[in-house]
């Protein structure tokens, strides 16, 4: 069977590695130049992790990432709410850690090097017809597969060309982000500071931390700051002086931090025909219970299940078994980071108080209670 993947991502590169495991080998295809910018930090759960486990990665994954002990939720004022031993939750079931997107990607190339892949080349169209798919590419060409795999990001042409344009869930804020090297704070503890229009979390990696400083668009997005930095400082000092060493750091023009937007997609249906969705195409989510990866690596090792249990004439069941698999899990888990992003991202200080009072009584399971529950459960 001849599979295309577009986007070489978390899924692409993770469906391209297991294919490969099992002697399938996939072309990709890279929008961009090359692997080198190593973009943000990734927090992967065991749900991912797992899957690491599966292409003998485990111990590279273990030598590139930092491992999460604790989770403390800190108010606008930077006074502690709540701290959670995550190995509560997570350690029974593998490793959680954190690591820079760039390094999980160089680390699942070593599982397919000598698969093709194209970078600065997009999948622009395609054209299906009985047994084919044709696929057109930025460089002007073409090329032919059984399987079309969209693993395209949250703004996938893939899914746009089969479903059409359908807009994100848009919860009206987004973060700057950035990391901080030779810092003192602990290494192994995930700390939040969720106050009232402002959020700032900090998240381990090998030798520093990752930073995600959120806020509403309207207030502290690229069209309200351009590239000042103060005047990101400036939003987020009001968190106080838990967070001056990490504002400290950014600097003024803001060099390579990057804006995210912080809104989610959920696709009606993972694919048609000879196409299909994978990761953050078919279902999207927000940053704030650290599971995108984790789902886009286990939906590509569902989707590699399937295609080693067929041929490219009968992959209409097999597709169809794939979206059944993943489509309800991965949705649970969105409604999970939706509910913790609307707990996270409220401007209200009236409302951000009464959250705090909340936050002294819940657990981690109440928290994420979906994901909590769906650890133990079969993919
Ligand atoms: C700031 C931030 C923090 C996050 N933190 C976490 C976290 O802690 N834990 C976690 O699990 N998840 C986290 N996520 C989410 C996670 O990054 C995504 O869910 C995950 O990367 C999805 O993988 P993917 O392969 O679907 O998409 P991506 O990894 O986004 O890959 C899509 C790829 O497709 C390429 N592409 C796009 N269009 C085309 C085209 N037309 N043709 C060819 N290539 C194309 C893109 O360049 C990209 O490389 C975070 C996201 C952000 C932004």
């Amino acid at each position: 069977m001849k599979i295309i993947i577009a986007g070489a991502g978390i899924g692409g590169m993770a469906l391209a590695a297991l294919l490969h495991q099992r002697g399938v080998t996939a072309e990709l295809y890279e929008r961009a130049p090359n692997f080198d910018h190593s973009g943000y930090m990734l927090g992967l759960y065991p749900v991912g992790t797992r899957v690491l486990h599966g292409l003998d990665l485990m111990e590279d994954f273990l030598a590139a990432s930092e491992s999460m002990a604790t989770y403390t939720v800190c108010n606008g004022h930077g006074q502690e709410i709540h701290t959670y031993a995550l190995g509560e939750m997570l350690d029974q079931f593998g490793y959680s850690g954190g690591i820079m997107r760039g390094e999980l990607l160089a680390l699942l190339r070593t599982r397919c090097a000598d698969v093709p892949l194209h970078f600065g080349t997009s999948v622009t169209d395609f054209e299906e017809t009985k047994d084919r798919v044709t696929v057109r590419l930025s460089d002007g060409t073409e090329n032919a597969c059984d399987l079309l795999v969209g693993a395209d990001g949250i703004h996938s042409a893939v899914r746009r060309k089969l479903f059409g344009e359908a807009p994100d869930h848009d919860t009206g804020w987004g973060c700057w982000v950035w990391v901080v090297r030779n810092t003192k704070r602990p290494p192994t503890a995930v700390r939040e500071n969720w106050g009232a229009g402002r959020f700032l979390g900090v998240y381990p990696i090998k030798g520093g931390l990752g930073v995600v400083a959120a806020g509403p668009t309207r207030m502290v997005g690229p069209d309200a700051v351009g590239r000042d930095g103060r005047k990101v400082k400036a939003h987020f000092s009001a968190l106080g002086s838990s967070v001056a060493d990490l504002m400290a750091v950014l600097p003024d023009d803001l060099g390579d931090t990057f804006w995210w937007k912080l809104s989610d997609f959920r696709s009606k249906e993972w694919g048609k025909g000879r196409v299909a969705l994978l990761g953050d195409a078919a279902c999207a989510f927000l940053p704030t219970a650290g599971v995108g990866a984790s789902m886009a690596l286990e939906s590509a090792a569902v989707l590699d299940d399937e295609l080693g249990r067929t041929d490219a004439r009968f992959l209409a069941g097999a597709l169809a078994r794939y979206e059944s698999r993943r489509k309800p899990r991965a949705e649970t888990f969105q409604e999970d980071s939706r509910r913790l992003g609307s707990m996270m991202m409220i401007e209200s200080v009236e409302l951000s108080w009464g959250r705090d009072q909340l936050m002294k009584f819940y657990t981690l399971d109440m928290l994420a209670k979906n994901i909590a529950q769906s650890l133990a459960k079969p993919i």
